[in-house]
């Protein structure tokens, strides 16, 4: 890996990646950190910024498991509220005020939410049940959620009747209406946030990570204390695979749904601490369900909350919350799930009518959520937990996307800092020091004054979304399309630009400095067209790439061919709604 302009654009690709296992074998590392979501992502980065150093070992692509599966919201979670969750609820409003200001604003954008309140009433011959919150009651928890922000929202917040909501959002059937609260929280791109993590740890120099190595094994010490793992590498045929052995001070389990499976290595735990619910969210174009803001509704069929969220020209509705038992890697969206969803969207939205035809995409993810006996899956709390093992092992589960700074100072400040005492090396222990903007953060106005946007003639849905997924890594992709034409070409042009707006320069972008390994890594979870093109043109996007990946990386045919239909694969597994072909050309 290397920065030959500047630190903050790391050569890091798919050919870098020997090089990387290679120093991760070089050195005793203060930490290592088994799982590249967003948990271990934040982990590293802050650790890095302490001045440890660190290894972050990813079984399969970064953020695989379900930090590429979220509702993707920066947010405090206001339904936390009525669950009396009043710390989480401040310390994540804290942490999206950051994301959002300060750490990453290109990337975590304000939206406007409104949560509805009915009386009963009969809508289509079907008679709704009456709303159990009442205007004052959400008016109070509105005031409670910027409360506990220090009123730091975005925006403020109000209440308004049956007639303004039918202006402000003719599609919504605002019938029987006692009122709306509109309320602010933010839309952000999970997958990006969880690369951006790791490459801003990656920029300081203190950090090595490496994909699809898996840890199969927590080698001990002496003193049966760990000092490391064995981890399999799991690129290149598997019977050629081997084992490599990384030393370390210290250990963390951050892997999520699959924390129990670590925990069994080395020791039987006592009891299994996670337990997984499965949520899944659809994609349709938002001229099919033409909301002006995001709506927190409760579902007709068990009274349950979820989002429709717009996302600039398409909205993804979501999500589902059913307990899970199965293989965390095989879990899909279902016409079950999805019809829960539509059930009531179709209801309160009468003309969206929204069919199997009408979907983009579909994903579904696992909550990691610490097992609390007797709890609906709802009802389980969503705050993290740290446990210490005798043997050292440190594991964190639950939590959510938006406090992975926080889980990760907890991390640090609460447990590690008093290994101190014991010889572990010093570092830096001042609270929120890793509260910093990213070196990829740009502000809007930023983005629109610079040089190469101002001169550029692409067209501006383009821009938009190059400035929302990159920040500053859009100002590098724009300087890089200068006389290279087919950068500029479009992914797909059976598309508008507001509904297509990716192009081939950005994907070489990824290529080139964020290793994915795999076509499917460049187009779930660098980009989210995986879930957000139909199938039907799926084909053709993956020849596409793959061509690319193959000019860039030096693929043989076989290997290209191998990957178009991994990720065709990839693409039906994750499309219920589509029984046609996906061709390849
Ligand atoms: P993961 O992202 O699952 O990462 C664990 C990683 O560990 C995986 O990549 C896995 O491959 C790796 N791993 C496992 N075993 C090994 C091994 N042996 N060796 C190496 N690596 C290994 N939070 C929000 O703040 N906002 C939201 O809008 C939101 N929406 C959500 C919607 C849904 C449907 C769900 C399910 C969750 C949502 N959350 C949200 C919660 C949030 O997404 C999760 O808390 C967070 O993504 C968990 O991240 P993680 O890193 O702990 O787990």
């Amino acid at each position: 890996m290397n920065s030959k302009e500047s630190p903050l654009y790391l050569n890091y690709s798919e050919n870098e990646r020997d090089s990387e296992i290679e120093r991760l074998q070089k050195i005793e590392w203060d930490l290592l950190v088994i799982g590249g979501g967003i948990t271990g992502a934040g982990i590293a980065r802050e650790a890095a910024f302490r001045g440890l150093t660190v290894a972050l070992l990813e079984m399969n692509d970064f953020a695989y498991g379900t930090s590429s599966g979220s509702s993707k919201l920066a947010h405090g979670g206001i339904r936390y509220l009525a669950q009396r969750e009043f710390g989480l609820v401040r310390e994540a409003t804290t942490e999206r005020n950051w994301l959002r200001d300060k750490a990453i604003p290109h990337l975590v954008r304000p939206l406007q939410f409104i949560y509805p309140i009915f009386s009963e009433r009969n809508v289509g011959g079907r008679q709704l049940p009456r709303s159990k919150d009442s205007v004052r009651k959400i008016r109070f928890a509105a005031f409670l959620y910027d409360l506990l922000c220090g009123f730091h929202n975005y925006g403020s917040r109000e209440v308004v009747k049956e007639k303004s909501l039918r202006e402000l959002e003719p599609a919504f059937d605002s019938t029987g209406l006692v009122g709306a609260v509109l309320y602010y929280d933010t839309n952000l791109g999970d997958e990006r946030l969880t690369i951006e993590t790791i490459w801003d740890g990656l920029r300081t120099g203190l950090v090595c990570v490496v994909n699809y190595m898996a840890v199969t094994d927590l080698m001990l010490d002496s003193a049966v204390k760990i000092c490391g793992v064995v981890a399999k590498n799991r690129i290149g045929p598997s019977d050629e695979a081997e084992s490599i052995q990384v030393r370390a001070k210290a250990v963390v389990n951050a892997t999520g749904v699959w924390t129990d499976r670590i925990l069994e290595m080395g020791q039987k735990p006592e009891v299994k601490i996670i337990r997984s619910t499965k949520g899944v969210h659809i994609a349709v174009p938002r001229s099919k369900l033409p909301v002006n803001r995001a709506f927190g509704l409760r579902s007709l069929d068990d009274d349950r909350f979820f989002f429709v969220l717009p996302r600039n020209d398409w909205v993804l509705i979501g999500t589902t919350d059913t307990d899970f038992s199965g293989d965390p890697s095989e879990c899909y969206c279902n016409s079950e799930d999805a019809d829960y969803l539509r059930r009531t969207v179709n209801v309160l939205f009468p003309d969206a009518k929204i069919e199997n035809d009408d979907l983009l995409g579909s994903y579904a993810a696992l909550r990691p959520l610490v097992y609390e006996p007797g709890k609906s899956e709802s009802e389980v709390s969503r705050k993290h937990l740290i446990l210490e093992r005798s043997d050292g092992l440190l594991t964190i589960v639950g939590g959510k996307l938006t406090t992975y700074r926080k889980m990760a100072e907890d991390l640090l400040l609460d447990h590690l800092k008093k290994w101190i005492k014991k010889g572990y090396p010093k570092f830096s222990t001042r609270k929120g020091l890793a509260k910093v903007p990213y070196t990829v953060a740009l502000s809007l106005e930023d983005w629109k004054n610079s040089k190469v946007v101002r001169n550029s003639t692409l067209d501006s849905n383009i821009l938009r979304h190059l400035y929302q997924q990159y920040g500053k890594g859009g100002l590098l992709i724009l300087r890089n399309l200068e006389g290279k034409t087919q950068l500029i070409e479009r992914l797909l042009t059976e598309y508008p630009t507001n509904v297509c707006p990716w192009i081939l320069g950005e994907i070489d972008y990824i290529i080139r400095r964020e290793c994915p390994v795999h076509l499917v890594d460049v187009l779930a979870r660098r980009m989210e067209v995986a879930w957000l093109v139909h199938p039907k043109y799926q084909g053709k996007i993956a020849g596409r790439v793959a061509q690319l990946m193959t000019n860039i990386l030096g693929w043989s045919e076989e290997r290209k061919d191998a990957e178009i239909q991994q990720y065709i694969n990839h693409v039906k597994r994750n499309s219920f709604f589509y029984e046609g072909e996906i061709a390849t050309s």
